[in-house]
């Protein structure tokens, strides 16, 4: 009766056991920082909702802040999770170049760093990083230009204008490297035409990722080079900067019948850029899922929590100017009116109510 009892006793307490370890989850009440750039793209609210979402299933806590694109903010956001005790950051850096020295201060607290999508540059406490192929990116965006217009055809020439992102963010420069990496080869050939001249990453670049700053110098490239020209083609990295210079052409009198608008690319399938290609404004955009990026950004500092090696797929391409960062890539997707039910809606990333 007594053994009874006990074996009874033992699988109640394992019992017991077993329902606490599953209610709490892995990550027993340990706490992520989570420094995201802005609010103002849509991008990055999902990223963090996402993330959000994944760690806290894990039972881990979550301080999530954005800082509206602000350096200072972001710098002193993180070093309020450093203060609070975060066991490990989870940081999207608004500039890549300006977080040196608080990482110095993670660094001397012993609490690890994820770069999350943006590397995070010139620091050597920089544990992984979580992003797209962002060389991908750009050749995607290039290659959808060559086919559309045709140039393996011999199609041409068309005239087209070039637009960078931040400069302040490394993921800009592989974006235009990868454009410019099959684009290039018909600007030197005559069938791409510049007729700005500005083919260089600083003259086209956008600080912030700016779209009303993008407007801004499409306005001048159009009414200094376009007056008796049509402009056929503009490479734009990021829809926020496609939707300023879409409005900047609608100014001149384009998006009509008899004045097409031009090709428009564009990156993050933001809800208002699917809306306008559904409308035949934009023409194509990249949809990174950012469910696929968070969950893999979760999975990395529940791995290095548990003192576990993350899983990484490169381990060569992202130099910070301090190491090379042990990087997981996901794959970027095209997406333009052919494909956006297909890739978008099927999906679940939005509903059909929502592209109305
Ligand atoms: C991200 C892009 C985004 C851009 C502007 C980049 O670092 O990789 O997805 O379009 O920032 O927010």
């Amino acid at each position: 009766m007594k053994k009874a009892f006990s074996v009874l006793l033992i699988l109640l307490l394992t019992f017991i056991a077993a329902c606490s370890n599953s209610a709490g989850g892995d990550g027993d009440e340990k706490t992520v920082g989570i420094a995201m750039p802005t609010k103002s793209s849509e991008r990055w609210v999902k990223d963090g909702e996402n993330m959000k979402k994944e760690f806290e299933k894990l039972g881990y806590k979550v301080d999530l802040q954005y800082a509206e694109d602000v350096v200072e903010n972001q710098l002193s956001q993180i070093e309020n999770m450093i203060t609070k005790g975060a066991d490990i950051l989870v940081i999207a850096s608004i500039d890549g170049e300006a977080l040196t020295d608080v990482l110095e201060q993670a660094k001397n607290q012993d609490i690890p760093v994820i770069a999350y999508d943006r590397l995070i540059m010139n620091s050597d406490h920089v544990s992984y990083y979580a992003t797209f192929d962002n060389f991908q990116v750009g050749v995607l965006q290039g290659q959808y230009i060559i086919d559309k217009l045709g140039l393996e055809n011999g199609e041409g020439p068309f005239n087209i204008e070039l637009f960078a992102g931040s400069p302040d963010d490394n993921n800009a420069y592989f974006f235009w490297d990868g454009a410019m990496s099959v684009i290039q080869p018909y600007i030197d050939s005559g069938d791409l035409v510049v007729q700005s001249g500005q083919t260089e990453f600083d003259q086209g670049a956008t600080l912030r990722w700016d779209g009303a700053k993008a407007q801004e110098r499409m306005d001048n490239l159009l009414s200094a080079h376009y007056s008796s020209e049509r402009v056929d083609v503009v490479y734009s990295p990021f829809d926020g900067i496609s939707r300023g210079v879409i409005s900047s052409l609608k100014a001149v009198g384009y998006g009509s019948d008899s004045n097409p608008m031009p090709i428009v690319t564009g990156q993050d399938a933001e809800l208002a850029s699917i809306k306008s290609i559904i409308a035949g404004e934009q023409t194509q955009t990249i949809f990174k899922d950012t469910r696929e990026l968070a969950k893999k950004a979760v999975e990395m500092a529940d791995s290095i929590l548990k003192d576990e090696e993350p899983e990484v797929n490169d381990t060569s391409t992202y130099d910070n100017g301090k190491k090379v960062v042990p990087s997981y890539l996901l794959e970027p997707v095209s997406v333009d009116i052919d494909n956006y039910k297909e890739v978008l809606v099927d999906t679940g990333y939005y509903t059909e109510e929502e592209l109305q």
